[in-house]
């Protein structure tokens, strides 16, 4: 399995995933052109792209879905309550599926099973997603969760058998705090339907690395004015307190992420 986050943050989110064969692209907020541009520069070329997988309906995941699944000619997969908010993105002519949280479902050699996430959209999800690993063949377990303001314990034990992961580190609180930002949106951005702290992915983090399980994290949907790549990585470093054998990765808004291979 390849995994690689090709935008990431508030100004557009894409992220691509292949195993067995089967590729997929999660969420389309950057351009047609830079999706394209991206997937050449992890060596992905013009190859097949089996669905298009759509978190939630905010324009840095959805802005560009309909330029993106009409180029690859693929369905975009959505869950009913999500479709209908962002129907009006659409020409029309895109090929359009629908999932259910909760319910798995395949596209080709992958299992998919997107989950409720806390966060200010209409029913936004996360997925976990099940696919054979390079070379061996064995199967890997992997989770997607990028907006999102609360850790659940169901969530917890969600992400748990999790190989790899995908998660945001939106903001470091005290940056967040003493920034520019106005009262409301501090708020909002904290709140159980806003986006996780450093503190609260670290946490979460080191509590499944201790587990022993995870091997990667791809730390997703830093912001801009309210965090630093070096920041982030730190926080998350200073939970694990070297328990686990847990390495983490960077996303950025203009470039690939590494491409992980498990
Ligand atoms: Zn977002
Ligand atoms: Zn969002």
């Amino acid at each position: 399995m390849r995994l690689c986050l090709l935008a990431s943050g508030s100004s557009g989110n894409c992220a691509y995933l292949e195993a067995g064969g089967t590729r997929l692209l999660i969420d389309a907020g950057i351009s047609l052109r830079q999706v394209r541009r991206r997937l050449e520069q992890i060596g992905v070329g013009a190859e097949m792209i089996a669905g298009l997988l759509i978190s939630h309906e905010h324009s840095d995941h959805v802005g560009q879905a309909s330029r993106v699944a009409l180029h690859f000619d693929c369905p975009i997969y959505a869950s009913e309550r999500t479709a209908a908010e962002f129907r009006r993105r659409l020409s029309g002519w895109e090929k359009q599926e629908r999932f259910r949280p909760g319910v798995q479902f395949a596209i080709g050699a992958l299992q998919i099973e997107p989950f409720r996430v806390s966060h200010d959209a209409c029913e936004p999800c996360g997925f976990l997603i099940q696919g054979p690993s390079e070379g061996t063949g064995r199967t890997v377990l992997v989770a997607i969760a990028t907006d999102l303001g609360l850790v659940s314990p169901r969530l917890r034990r969600r992400l748990a058998p999790c190989e790899a992961l995908i998660i945001e580190a939106n903001h470091d609180v005290q940056m967040l705090l003493e920034g520019p930002y106005p009262q409301y949106l501090k708020q909002r951005i904290q709140s159980e339907l806003g986006h996780l702290s450093n503190d609260s992915t670290g946490e979460l983090i080191a509590g499944l690395a201790r587990e022993g399980r995870l091997r990667q994290v791809l730390l997703a949907h830093l912001s801009q004015n309210n965090n630093r790549p070096e920041v982030a990585l730190e926080t998350v470093r200073r939970h694990l307190d070297g328990q686990g054998d847990c390495r983490l990765h960077l996303s950025y808004r203009d470039r690939p992420s590494e491409l992980l291979v498990l």
